[in-house]
């Protein structure tokens, strides 16, 4: 889970070019820009990251105007993601550095309408034997970074559209959204996904405990960034039910091969993994594969020998899209 507000450190302060009342800090792996002398490197703050919606209160009456949400923002040149403030305005207590007060200030996260084609009918929850897709943002990664330095990984463009997972389970065919295992109706997107590309008899070939992990991306999902016709299910993971774990690159391709099926755009399938964040954000910048004009939201990098998968991979988003599109 995503800390959105902790007790952080500054970590640098630098100036910004031709502006005189306000400088960027470094918090974690994230930039910041602040009012000129409010912090200086190695004080603690309250940061709370892009995504984050404070509540409608006095202390936060600045916020309005942006209707209380953090937001990717670009002040005189420099990208500014989160906001800082100092310790003060959380209730007296003692409070350590990465400590979470998310909730003692009663901030939630943003989160967009689902619209009514991807909410479906409720089947269960995500079942157990799988395990839900998600990937941490690189700005909190250093520690980990820094551990894997020279390990090989492969990088992705990440898709802007929604999570779908496939599965074949002891004979039994389901189809899931992000969170929910899902009925099977007529127009639900999920499962209009599932009879598009025949999935259901494709694993049935197959003949194993499978499950097939992508994006699905189109018309009416996130504002169809691609200007696709129709929709697209692009996969990213195949999980091995029975060893509860990804299947490596070589069986990946050679199954999605198999199926027919498209995968997510590889950008670079050697990556040697180094530590420099600002780096990896950097990297994150560029256009999509599927549609040279628009902006890619990110790559998603991720280790190429790993079996169990979490705490292997993870994204960097590209703060242009951010911006462009408003932290949707
Ligand atoms: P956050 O946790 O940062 O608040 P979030 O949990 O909504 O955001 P996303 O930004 O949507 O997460 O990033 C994770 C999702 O990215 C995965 O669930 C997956 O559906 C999607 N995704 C898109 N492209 C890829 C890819 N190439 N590799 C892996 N996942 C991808
Ligand atoms: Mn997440």
């Amino acid at each position: 889970m995503r800390k959105l507000v902790s007790i952080q450190k500054v970590l640098d302060i630098k100036s910004i070019e031709g502006a005189d009342a306000i400088e960027v800090a470094k918090v974690l792996g994230w930039s910041v820009v602040v009012k000129k002398n409010e912090f200086k490197v190695g004080d603690m703050v309250v940061y709370a990251e892009i995504d984050s919606v404070f509540p409608d209160k006095p202390e936060f009456e600045f916020l309005r105007p942006r209707k209380f949400r953090i937001k990717t923002m670009k002040l005189r040149g420099q990208v500014s993601q989160g906001i800082c403030f100092p310790l003060d305005i959380l209730p007296d207590g003692e409070y350590v550095e990465d400590q979470e007060v998310t909730d003692i200030l009663e901030v939630v996260k943003f989160e967009p309408p689902i619209p009514k084609e991807l909410q479906g009918l409720v089947k269960g929850t995500f079942p157990e034997f799988l395990v839900k897709t998600d990937e941490t943002r690189v700005q909190v990664l250093q520690r980990q970074l820094t551990e894997s330095k020279g390990d090989v990984y492969v990088v992705t463009e990440k898709l802007d559209g929604t999570s779908t997972t496939f599965y074949l389970h002891n004979d039994e065919f389901g189809v899931c959204s992000r969170n929910l295992d899902l009925l099977e109706t007529e127009g639900n997107l999920y499962w209009k996904m599932a009879r598009k590309y025949d999935i259901e008899e494709k694993l049935r070939k197959l003949g194993r405990n499978i499950a097939l992990q992508g994006e699905t991306i189109g018309e009416g999902i996130q504002s169809n960034k691609y200007k696709l016709q129709g929709h697209e299910f692009h996969v990213f993971n195949i999980f091995d039910i029975d060893k509860h774990g990804y299947v490596n690159p070589e069986e990946f391709n050679a199954i999605v091969k198999e199926l027919g099926l498209n995968a997510v755009p590889v950008l670079d399938d050697v990556f040697i993994m180094h530590d420099k964040i600002d780096e990896l954000v950097e990297y994150a910048k560029g256009f999509s594969v599927l549609n040279n004009k628009t902006k890619r939201e990110g790559v998603v990098i991720k280790l190429r020998d790993h079996e169990t998968g979490e705490g292997h991979s993870f994204k960097s988003i590209n703060p242009e899209f951010l911006l462009k599109y408003g932290d949707d």
